[in-house]
């Protein structure tokens, strides 16, 4: 008989899972590998809430195992580290994202994209290589391979920081591979949330025109005045979507529901392209006329590898570019929940694990 999540490991473990699709999240007690050669152990002391854990954790995209901890955006300082571990010592301060393994053999491997690996291993609600399942950050402490661990830069501060492990390098990639850095560009960014507060900020640092296009009119000073876009469209308002048609190079969309593309693609010019980022739980239509029309291209973009990931970090620290953050404890995570439903949050939360978790334990 498969033994329990408190039994598998030798190392105990304590953090929040949800136990089937309502998504409510309570404490739970589990267990984690001991430090292998080549791992690197970590007090987590700060989680992001992305809206993945959300859709996750209601099963929206139907893979859903439980029970579940989720969290992809982990920050925390090492406490030990495997005997072949090369580029951590205990005491540093470093950061688990998305991906906790790969096959490490395969072309997109190689190629430092292990987040294209068809055997990718998510940090989350995912088998392990040894049929366990991985566990993510709402919880004390994580292990993970040297390789998917990545060094926070010391001038970063470790809560605003943690959101880059997914926000941040999910947008970072797009940016630069499909050329949106290239002076004087104008980039749309399409809803003002965790991703899309990131993408201003890596935009602006970049050096591009961005112009937001959001549903809520009430984020339009904030976001011109203190995140830096050059403008705002408002994008149920036709004649503020009419003025912006064909003005822009490219667009991230970052929209976590259902919504039309048609609008969308009519503000890029020719040859223009629009990237997906969100993944809403419905297919989205995409009318063909729209693409032939200008010769626009419609792609999608996920997380990045470890290797942008860490030059994405350090790319950050120099630019001070960090996420705007909510501190909230850990047992404020359903409320959270609710609340980024609702895009109500500016503009990603982030658990403060290390100060709020062990009061939790029941
Ligand atoms: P978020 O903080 O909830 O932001 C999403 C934003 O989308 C909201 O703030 C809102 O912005 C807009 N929005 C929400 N509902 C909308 C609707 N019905 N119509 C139009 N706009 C709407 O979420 P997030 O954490 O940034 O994640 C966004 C999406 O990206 C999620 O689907 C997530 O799973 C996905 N994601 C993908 C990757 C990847 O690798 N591709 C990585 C991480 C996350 P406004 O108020 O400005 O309209
Ligand atoms: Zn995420
Ligand atoms: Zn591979």
């Amino acid at each position: 008989m498969a033994k329990s999540p408190e039994e598998e490991h030798p190392v105990k473990a304590f953090g929040w899972a949800a136990r089937d699709h309502s998504g409510h999240l309570s404490p739970f007690n589990f267990s984690r590998r001991e430090t292998g050669e080549e791992d690197v152990r970590f007090k987590v002391l700060y989680c992001g809430i992305c809206h993945s854990d959300l859709h996750s954790i209601k099963n929206e995209w139907g893979n859903a195992a439980y029970p579940m901890v989720p969290g992809h955006e982990i920050v925390g300082v090492v406490t030990e580290v495997g005997s072949k571990v090369e580029k951590f010592k205990v005491g540093d301060k470093v950061g688990v994202g998305c991906l906790v393994g790969a096959c490490h053999s395969c072309e997109s491997c190689s190629d430092d994209l292990e987040n294209y690996c068809s055997k990718l291993i998510l940090t989350y609600n995912m088998p392990y290589h040894d049929g366990t399942r991985t566990y993510g950050g709402y919880s004390d402490t994580m292990v993970a391979p040297e390789r998917y661990v990545v060094r926070i830069p010391d001038n970063m501060p470790l809560a605003a920081g943690a959101p880059l492990l997914c926000a941040g390098i999910t947008v970072y990639s797009p940016l630069k591979y499909f050329g949106f850095t290239q002076p004087g560009m104008h980039i749309g960014i399409v809803g003002l949330g965790g991703l899309g507060h990131v993408a201003v900020k890596f935009a602006k640092a970049f050096g591009v025109k961005v112009t937001l296009i959001s549903t809520s009119l009430s984020k339009k000073k904030e976001a011109i005045e203190h995140l830096g876009a050059d403008s705002f469209v408002v994008s149920h308002d036709p004649e503020q979507m009419q003025a912006a048609m064909g003005t822009m190079d490219g667009i991230l969309d970052t929209v976590s529901a259902t919504h039309p593309l048609l609008p969308l693609l009519g503000l890029l010019k020719n040859n223009g392209k629009l990237i997906l980022l969100g993944v809403p739980e419905k297919p989205l239509e995409l009318p063909a006329f729209s693409l032939i029309m200008g010769r626009k291209t419609v792609a999608g973009s996920g997380i990045g590898g470890m290797k942008e990931t860490q030059e994405m970090l350090d790319f950050a620290a120099k630019h001070n570019v960090t996420a705007d953050i909510e501190v909230v404890p850990m047992d404020y995570v359903n409320t959270a929940m609710e609340r980024l439903a609702k895009a109500d949050v500016r503009y990603r939360f982030v658990i403060d694990i290390g100060n709020s978790l062990s009061a939790t334990k029941p």
